[in-house]
């Protein structure tokens, strides 16, 4: 096992009512004047917008709010934020939605207080640069990245086409309300996304050599528990009881501390090769480029290292007979999702990849878990993933 550092400081209110809990959390947090961070419409539609105005009337408050948060969230709208916060001196952010709210409601929280907010996102230790943070609070919409309860931000710079991320405790939410009404009808294909990007995240954590057995043992019964509930909401978005459980795997997969990464070494090659593909084209979703490239990744890494014993487990819980047969296996489910499982579905061709190898070193150039990233390997793992 592996030496580690945890920490999880983030309150969370889960279940049916948490919302109720909202302006109680804000007050205690002595927040007077608060940005609302948000994305497109959704969180109208589902009454979280709503929900969260009506606290903070209660409770007699100003606001501020920022519309249009898009996947693959941008800088530029990160800038935005930040402006806003400074002008109108906000003392806190709070993101109504899912990842790409979620993630941009931290940076603007960390950005009020740097001169070159991109300068935090620096492969060598830019994140260093963040001393302090508004509160963070969160009203959470769509599962899936974890980012509701952990300490990670990811932001694409539209200029250079950089999709890298921020990670410091000081951005690490205060507060999370996983209020599962927000969640019932979601479109299968966003609840697809999310479980495919929650899934990558347990295998990226855990990859390496075996860590603590009963971290191993949770890893995989939340992969075995995803598998399930996704494919009942793609079919049935209005499930309570499943909405409930992914909410909470997803935390589980990369939240709370990271649990399912401690005493292990992770990989989170497929992300940095997930990263440079959305970063060409944001019009991919971060989870639908991951359902094709993490399984081509667990076979070239399987291919260079034998069985990996997360993938081991795995086999025997989705009764394959051995971890070689887990790639495919995993492509079939996603397919069965409604995801794309070949890069040539996504519109990425081989003229590309040299562009995508350089991205994704630069994001990630080594892995804890199996060290120097190769440009052969990532070209493998392209080939594998063009099905
Ligand atoms: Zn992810």
């Amino acid at each position: 096992m592996e030496n580690f550092f945890h920490q999880s400081p983030t309150r969370v209110h889960f279940g049916e009512g948490a919302v109720s809990k909202l302006a109680g959390e804000i007050a205690a947090l002595g927040i007077k004047h608060p940005l609302i961070v948000l994305g497109r419409s959704s969180a109208k539609k589902t009454g979280a917008y709503d929900d969260t105005i009506s606290a903070l009337k209660r409770l007699g408050l100003m606001w501020e709010e920022l519309w249009g948060v898009r996947p693959n969230p941008t800088l530029g709208k990160v800038l935005e934020g930040v402006e806003i916060a400074r002008r109108a001196g906000c003392d806190s952010v709070i993101a109504v939605g899912g990842g790409s709210v979620i993630d941009t409601a931290k940076t603007i929280a960390a950005g009020v207080f740097l001169k070159d907010v991109w300068a935090a996102f620096d492969r060598n230790g830019g994140s260093r640069l963040i001393k302090k943070a508004l509160p963070i609070v969160v009203v959470l919409t769509l599962s899936g990245t974890g980012s509701e309860t952990n300490a990670t931000a990811v932001i694409t710079n539209e200029q250079t086409g950089d999709k890298w991320n921020i990670g410091s405790p000081h951005i690490v939410p205060k507060v999370t309300i996983m209020e599962p009404k927000y969640q019932i009808g979601l479109p299968p294909k966003l609840t697809a996304t999310g479980a495919a990007d929650a899934i990558s995240h347990i295998l990226e954590n855990s990859l390496g050599a075996e860590g603590h057995e009963p971290t191993m043992f949770v890893n995989v019964a939340v992969i075995e528990n995803i598998i399930k509930a996704a494919g009942i909401l793609v079919r049935k978005p209005e499930e309570v009881s499943w909405r409930k459980s992914l909410m909470w795997d997803a935390a589980l997969a990369f939240g709370l501390g990271r649990l399912s990464g401690l005493g292990v070494r992770g990989d989170w090659l497929a992300h940095a090769i997930e990263h440079a593909i959305s970063g060409i084209n944001p019009d991919i979703a971060h989870g639908e480029g991951l359902a094709v490239i993490q399984p081509a990744v667990l076979k070239m890494r399987m291919e260079e290292n034998g069985e990996l014993p997360i993938l081991k487990r795995l086999a025997g819980v989705l009764g394959l007979k051995s971890a070689q047969e887990v790639p495919e296996a995993l492509w079939e489910i996603f397919a069965g999702w409604g995801l794309a499982t070949s890069l040539k579905e996504l519109g990425i061709t081989e003229d590309m990849w040299e562009t995508i190898y350089q991205k994704a070193v630069a994001f990630r150039g080594t892995t804890r878990a199996f060290g120097e990233v190769k440009r052969e390997q990532v070209f493998k793992v392209l080939g594998y993933a063009t099905r």
